[in-house]
């Protein structure tokens, strides 16, 4: 199960790949959808990798990616 939760305010993204070279788990990629002002928006390409350290939120300069950290499970 993943520790975080990238969400991404794609209309945001200006498609600058800072947080894609940041992540050190290969979660977010570029997608194929493009937002209102012509990007291609950064999506979460393997979620269930995230463990939400926040680096990528803390690269990105336009506040794109909120972060949710998600407690462990008890057993
Ligand atoms: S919170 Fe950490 S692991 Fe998750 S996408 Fe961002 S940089 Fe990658
Ligand atoms: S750092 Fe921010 S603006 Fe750049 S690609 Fe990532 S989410 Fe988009």
């Amino acid at each position: 199960m993943p520790r975080g939760e990238v969400i991404v305010n794609k209309e945001l993204c200006k498609e600058c790949s800072l947080c894609v070279v940041a992540c050190p788990h290969g979660v977010l990629g570029i997608g194929k959808t493009i937002n209102s002002k012509g990007y291609h928006s950064v999506e979460a390409v393997a979620p269930e990798k995230c463990t939400g350290c926040t680096l990528c939120a803390v690269m990105c300069p336009d506040v794109v990616l909120t972060i949710k950290r998600k407690s462990p499970e008890r057993k």
